[in-house]
């Protein structure tokens, strides 16, 4: 039973729901396929919530820090705005959903031109790595950090353990990238475009953090405390709509039936959701919401994280239609 907003505080709220849905953990599966993401705990679930106004709700294992994996498509995707024009980057990188596997290299060959599907695949991904622009990998990497940096007020640390099983089982991502450089499609030098690939899936951070990028996304990139615009409204739409549209793996589709809010998922249990208000909902002007629980379902979005955010959702009356 989920308790009425009028017997509890949204903060009881949120903690009843999470302790809720902690029991739906052992129905997932952590992702094993770099072996590093394998040491989680499958029973964390943490989950925060921030709001445009700086309200902070957190629950759970919300400071238990781990690694962006595709999460970190989105701040790749910004920074790519910030530098390139809309037009260039679809020239380059399509906006359409696939109902392919993340990694997936099927279309690349049978859609001609070869052109990755959308930003949030690995094929699309690894394309706006090599576009964004720097003298090095530690220079277009900074950006990426600065950015989590002036959302978060905190600059990122990288897990070396994690970018280092990255980087020893990258066969599927290495070969997605000799493909687009095959067919044109890779800016830069394939291995620091990897390399930047691997880094940017590597950056820890907790719920907490990630709910703050989500407030300044759903405050159309504009800090909500500090009144600091920090992306581009067009950029921050732009994100939210492909977040709408392809943030959920192969399940994005029946996520925006059910819990109707933009989303991105990574494989370590991580979900940055972004709610942008003008209905009458508890956060009124929107929020952001960050989630954390490494036990994955089939589609390889945290089990858990699915089911709160659905509770969220319906409950505080985020849904976008
Ligand atoms: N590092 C992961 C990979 O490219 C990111 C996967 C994800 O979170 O979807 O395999």
């Amino acid at each position: 039973m989920i308790s009425s907003r009028e017997t509890l505080s949204p903060e009881a709220q949120l903690a009843e729901w999470v302790e809720m849905n902690k029991k739906i953990t052992s129905q997932g599966k952590l992702a094993t396929y770099i072996p590093a993401l394998a040491r989680a705990n499958p029973h964390d679930l943490g989950a925060a919530v921030v709001g445009i106004n700086g309200l902070e709700l957190t629950s759970g294992q919300w400071h238990v820090p781990f690694t962006l994996q595709s999460i970190s498509k989105i701040l790749s995707l910004l920074v790519l705005l910030m530098e390139q024009s809309f037009k260039y980057i679809l020239s380059k990188v399509d906006m359409e959903p696939t109902g392919d596997p993340f990694n997936s290299i099927a279309r690349l060959e049978t859609v001609k031109p070869g052109r990755p599907f959308n930003p949030f695949i690995n094929a699309g991904a690894i394309t706006v790595c090599s576009l964004i622009k720097g003298k090095n990998v530690d220079e277009r990497l900074n950006k990426i950090l600065d950015l989590i940096y002036r959302c978060t007020g905190r600059w990122p640390d990288l897990n070396h353990e994690v970018l280092l099983s990255e980087w020893e089982t990258a066969d599927r991502n290495r070969s997605l990238a000799y493909f687009l450089k095959d067919m044109g499609f890779l800016g830069n030098d394939l291995e620091q475009t990897l390399e930047l690939y691997f880094k940017q899936c590597s950056i820890e951070i907790n719920s907490l953090e990630l709910a703050w990028i989500g407030a300044v996304l759903a405050n159309s990139g504009r800090h909500p405390v500090k009144n600091t615009q920090i992306v581009p409204g067009e950029a921050a739409r732009i994100v939210k709509s492909l977040m709408f549209t392809c943030g959920m793996y192969d399940a994005s589709g029946k996520f925006a039936v059910s819990a109707g809010i933009p989303s991105k998922s990574g494989v370590s249990g991580g979900i940055l959701s972004v709610y942008s208000s003008n209905k009458a909902s508890l956060f009124k002007e929107g929020c952001g919401i960050g989630i954390y629980g490494p036990a994955l379902d089939e589609y390889g979005n945290s089990i858990a994280g699915i089911q709160l955010l659905k509770m969220i959702s319906k409950a505080w009356e985020m849904h976008a239609f």
